[in-house]
């Protein structure tokens, strides 16, 4: 088929991929000319595990080409995947307007019936938008708008993509219908998961699933402030209740917050959506408040072990992406963290093994300064540190040497903001360890 993906980011570059891997022929299509530039040499703008041997194999196919021009790329596409952010605005909505630029621009370019696919998780109602644009302004010619959610996770977004869980596909148009599953049948051959529902309803379940899974992460945070009043581990009360088969161990770890380009956004547009009809969504309230505060825990930990007053201190930082195996630090812990450190005076001292450039292009001037430097190896940026903070779980951080670490810091005060170590062994090492809804931070 004759693929046209606009959006070359972590969901429109993975999905073009994918589709080219299984002989479409795609062309991409970004604003961003620099990453055109970038991704027709075969560099990817973004990291993610394995994508970029799969975007070399297939340009070297001939089945994926790059272009900065809709107009010259759009016209003989059966199918246009539409992959462009959804911001936050100001008061929380999601911002479509991009969303609703490509529905223009396409309604101008496409020269043959097409079906439209609204891949961006986007409010009720988006997709019926873009076809409202495209029925206005096409001249004559019926293009079909589905919406199809997507559910990759980064970091692991090439195996989401290939082997999904389930592909939803919203549209009650037939002939959409056929083509959609036709064209997902090869990721979903060894038995069908492929899911057919009205738009609205295929929006929504993407908010719902995001909803969802925050509502997780931020049960057991609250969980994990409730433990530490009790002294109890929450490490073993996760365990506890995992084993209950309706609980299930999965998404439900303690940590100092959830972040990324997806919950915080798209919790801020469900509510700002409750708001527009007049409703509430009380739980959703609540899981972003206590995300709120347990971005702020790390923050707070470290002044009531050092003190209100941080100027002076140098605080190492373990992890700067917003979750392990991506570069994304879109609302990313770490930066509440380093915003906050930074406002105080003290110095930091970081590590990421592949997010730093961004959090260098984010911080610049504070890099200038020297009020924050970024290493290129975990041990260096502890030298004479008065904390280390743990924010990203990489694995190189899962078995450090605690003898070393204590040898390189001024003082040996470790904040674990993911629980990956075992409180008795750091404070065994001499640390004085603190974690999230663990007895040793009481
Ligand atoms: P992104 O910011 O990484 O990529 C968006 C790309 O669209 C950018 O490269 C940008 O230059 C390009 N773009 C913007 N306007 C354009 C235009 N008019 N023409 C051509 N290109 C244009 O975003 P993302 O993380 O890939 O997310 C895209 C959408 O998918 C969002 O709605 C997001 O919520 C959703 N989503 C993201 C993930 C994820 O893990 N990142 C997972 C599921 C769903």
């Amino acid at each position: 088929m004759q693929i046209c993906v606009i959006g070359c980011g972590y969901v429109g570059l993975v999905t073009a991929v994918c589709f080219a891997e299984m002989g479409n022929s795609v062309t991409c299509v970004d604003s961003n000319g620099e990453r055109i530039a970038a991704l027709e040499k075969g560099i990817s703008p973004i990291f993610e595990p394995g994508i970029e041997a799969l975007l070399q194999s297939n340009i070297a196919g001939r089945r994926l080409t790059f272009s900065s021009s809709l107009a010259a790329a759009a016209p003989d596409a059966e199918i246009v995947f539409i992959a462009v952010g959804t911001p936050s605005a100001s008061d929380g909505a999601a911002d479509v307007s991009q969303i609703l630029a490509v529905a223009q621009a396409l309604s101008e370019h496409l020269s043959k019936p097409a079906i439209v696919v609204c891949k961006s998780t986007a409010p009720v109602g988006t997709a019926c938008r873009v076809q409202a644009i495209l029925d206005q302004t096409s001249a004559g010619l019926q293009h079909r708008v589905v919406s199809n959610p997507e559910f990759l996770k980064e970091g692991d977004a090439l195996n989401d993509f290939m082997r999904p869980d389930r592909i939803i596909i919203g549209t009650d148009d037939r002939h959409s219908q056929r083509v959609m599953h036709q064209l997902y049948e090869p990721f979903v051959r060894n038995h069908d998961r492929i899911m057919f529902m009205s738009r609205r309803a295929a929006e929504m379940t993407k908010y719902a699933a995001n909803a969802f899974l925050a509502t997780k992460i931020s049960f057991m945070n609250e969980m994990a402030a409730f433990c530490d009043e009790f002294a109890v581990d929450v490490e073993q009360v996760r365990k506890g209740i995992g084993a209950d088969q309706r609980i299930g161990h999965h998404f439900i770890y303690a940590g100092c917050g959830y972040g990324g380009s997806c919950f915080p956004k798209d919790i801020r547009a469900m509510l700002h959506m409750a708001e527009t009809q007049g409703t509430r969504m009380p739980i959703l309230e609540a899981v972003e408040a206590r995300n709120q505060l347990q971005k702020e825990w790390l923050f707070r930990c470290l002044q009531r072990s050092l003190g209100q007053d941080l100027r002076g201190v140098t605080v190492a930082i373990w992890g700067l992406a917003f979750k392990p195996g991506t570069d994304d630090i879109r609302d990313a812990p770490s930066r509440v963290l380093i915003e906050s450190l930074l406002a105080t005076g003290a110095r930091i001292q970081a590590f990421d093994p592949i997010a730093a450039d961004n959090i260098a292009r984010c911080y610049a001037r504070a890099v200038a300064e020297g009020q924050l430097a970024l290493g290129d190896a975990h041990y260096a940026v502890l030298n004479n540190a008065d904390a280390l903070v743990l924010v990203t779980e990489w694995k190189q951080f899962r078995q450090p040497d605690f003898a070393l670490m204590r040898t390189l810091m001024r003082r040996p005060l470790l904040l674990d903001g993911r629980n990956q170590y075992d409180p008795q062994q750091v404070e065994r090492a001499g640390f004085a360890y603190h974690g999230v809804g663990r007895p040793a931070s009481r």
